[in-house]
């Protein structure tokens, strides 16, 4: 689902992706660990076409993003093709940044109904089990500011679920959270794992990493140090750089 190959980033001087290669299978998770400023954000982000990356190979689906593949050339993709990539792939972010003046449910239909045009109707029902499947079915109208960080969170979940998104990414959901809160945003996210949801997971939750990774990539400098199976990676590091970041983390 998503192909990485010597994946480059800069911005201005400062090298920040330097030859990222990964690769996530159909409903497989990855969890993407390291330093803070190694590149997890940005890498992210290249997925999720918001920084175009400048030499490598990136595809989501097949697709090289940000690019069409004609005849065996690459044709850039217009503004408004971007954003319909952009609208297959879910994004949750550390801060939840839900629409303070609009209701749990109105912040989930207001995507399907105004970007997919899908009727009221039909994105009301999808959004309200959705907020059943985040356990917030009783949330459908509190404000995001009558809801803990934690629920808010579970709403953004939510929200990005509501656009039958093939690939969701995770950029720290849980690192702006009071630890009691922590708990049943990760729920949320390991029913989506065993849903067959294929996810790209920034994050320093370890257990939850044993537990539902598929893959778990150790990220410094700009590249993967080491990536394998969770017990590997987390438990039997080949690096020494890994090893001394997890005695950090752990
Ligand atoms: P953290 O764990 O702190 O979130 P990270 O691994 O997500 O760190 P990134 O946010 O990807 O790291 O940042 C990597 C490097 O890229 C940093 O040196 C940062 O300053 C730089 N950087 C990120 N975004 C930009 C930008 N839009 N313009 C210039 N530099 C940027
Ligand atoms: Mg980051």
């Amino acid at each position: 689902m998503v192909r990485a190959e010597q994946v480059c980033k800069r911005f201005g001087q400062n090298e920040v992706l330097t030859g990222i290669d990964l690769e996530v299978g159909r409903g497989e998770v990855a969890v993407l660990l390291g330093p803070s400023g190694s590149g997890k954000s940005t890498f992210l982000r290249c997925i999720n076409h918001l920084e175009k990356i400048d030499s490598g190979r990136l595809t989501v689906d097949g697709d090289p993003v940000g690019y069409v593949e004609r005849g065996g050339r690459l044709h850039e993709l217009r503004e408004k093709e971007v954003a319909a990539r952009r609208t297959e792939i879910g994004m949750v972010f550390q801060r939840f940044n839900l629409f303070p003046h609009m209701t749990a449910l109105e912040n989930i239909v207001e995507a399907p109904t105004q970007v997919r045009r899908e009727s009221r109707r039909d994105a009301e029902e999808h959004a309200r089990a959705l907020l059943e499947r985040v356990g917030l079915a009783d949330k459908a109208k509190a404000y995001p500011s009558a809801l803990s960080g934690g629920q808010q969170q579970r709403v953004a979940i939510a929200r990005a679920l509501a656009m039958r998104p093939k690939l969701m990414l995770f950029d720290e959901p849980t690192s702006a959270l009071d630890p009691e809160l922590v708990g049943d945003v990760l729920d949320a996210m390991r029913d989506l794992a065993a849903d067959g949801m294929t996810m790209v997971v920034v994050t320093h939750e370890i257990g939850f990493a044993r537990e539902v990774a598929d893959l778990v990539a150790f990220m410094d400098g700009g590249v993967i140090v080491e990536s394998g199976a969770p017990d590997q990676v987390l438990v039997d590091p080949r690096h020494e750089r890994t090893r001394a970041f997890l005695s950090k983390v752990l």
